[in-house]
């Protein structure tokens, strides 16, 4: 049998509010205020009876809150709890790992979850109606894009109604579609993926290929930006919206980037014949890993894991299989002899093999031995 996937993504529409109308934009505005007073209401519930447990914050609250709510969809009431008991987990978790200085949880309430039943999306007319008061629908036209077309013939899931600081309304869509993938056999074509900071680099036993994404350069561009304005613009509204338009710029720029290059390693994959792509995954690193500095430049930065989902959700949509591996010693042994690498003294990108003498760009080593990882498995789960 084929091994079948579900793949999830989540659309971002922005709500078109040049010709909505006051009454419309008035009930959206009541609906977000009173939604955040009650799942602040139900955090504070959590947190002082220890709860994070949505059906048990459910049970304790529901026929309070829908009494004293009782002209809103109840189901706002369902979404609000498990929002509230996931905000409260997040925040112990947090407070565990020493992250989280809050003596308290918040919610200081830009968004609404919407449950199924408390939205309906027209995919065809681009718009969207929410349960609002006393059975009543509020509908909103959604700006979209031709980018947006592809999720007509997904399966709609939940969403997320979001409110921005500057008043700009969003929503957010997860849409879900069944795949199903090639078998993984040992006679399998992989094409494995290195990610740094400037590059993306892929490939396998057969060919290398490196993408200068620029990324770096690119953020430390965006930062310095952001630095002038902080200290150069005095009016406080002035200096976040500039703020904000150059964070969404950066933001766009590298989404772009990645968008390019998987789609690049797609074709490449098809191309040849090859039906995994494998990348590392940084959850699973050990702690003496996480030490390492190569390493910490490498998970702090937001765009890796970004990109890895982008990888993924385009590989699966064209039927390949992904893969993520233990990135342990991945840039730290030799991928021929399995010999200690060190820092070759003929470039800083070179790595050098102290027993067999490969010398090899360090982004090379990382593909070869994702690359080798993925025969080893196979061999192992075959023949244990
Ligand atoms: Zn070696």
């Amino acid at each position: 049998m084929m091994p079948v996937e579900k793949i999830k993504l989540t659309a971002r529409f922005k709500v078109d509010l040049v010709d909505v109308d006051e009454a419309a934009i008035s009930e959206i505005h009541r609906l977000f205020k009173e939604y955040q007073r009650i799942v602040s209401e139900l955090i504070e519930y959590a947190h002082s009876h220890g709860i994070t447990s949505f059906i048990s914050l459910y049970h304790a609250k529901c026929r309070e809150l829908r009494q004293r709510h009782p002209t809103l969809p109840s189901h706002y009431i369902v979404t609000a709890c498990r929002y509230a008991a996931s905000i409260y987990e997040s925040f112990i978790e947090l407070k565990k790992m020493g992250m989280c200085e809050k003596e308290r949880p918040t919610f200081k309430g830009q968004a609404i979850w919407l449950h199924k039943q408390l939205f309906k999306l027209d995919v065809e007319g681009w718009k969207v109606s929410i349960a609002a008061h006393r059975g009543r629908w509020v509908t909103l036209r959604l700006l979209h894009g031709r980018y947006h077309d592809r999720f007509k013939d997904m399966k709609l899931g939940e969403a997320w109604l979001v409110l921005k600081d500057d008043g700009n309304l969003y929503l957010n869509v997860v849409f879900r579609r069944t795949v199903v993938l090639p078998e993984i056999g040992a006679d399998a074509k992989v094409i494995a993926v290195d990610v740094n900071e400037n590059a993306i680099v892929y490939g396998n036993d057969d060919f290398i290929e490196r993408f200068e994404t620029n990324e770096g350069i690119i953020r430390t561009r965006y930062f310095l930006k952001r630095r002038r304005i902080q200290s150069k613009i005095r009016g406080r509204g002035l200096r976040a919206r500039l703020l904000g338009k150059y964070k969404g710029r950066e933001r766009h720029r590298v989404r772009e980037i990645y968008h390019r290059v998987a789609k690049e390693i797609i074709d490449k994959a098809k191309k040849i014949g090859a039906t995994v792509i494998m990348m590392e995954d940084l959850r699973r690193l050990n702690k003496e890993d996480k030490g390492s500095r190569e390493l910490n430049g490498r998970i702090h930065r937001w765009g890796y894991r970004r990109f890895q989902q982008i990888l993924e959700y385009q590989a699966k949509l064209h039927g390949l299989n992904v893969k993520y591996v233990d990135p342990a010693y991945t840039s730290s042994l030799c991928p021929v002899c399995g010999g200690e690498l060190d820092l070759s003294s003929n470039g800083h990108r070179l790595m050098k093999c102290q027993r067999c003498g490969l010398e090899e760009d360090r982004d090379v080593i990382a593909v070869k031995n994702l690359v080798k990882r993925h025969y080893e498995e196979y061999m192992n789960t075959e023949n244990p």
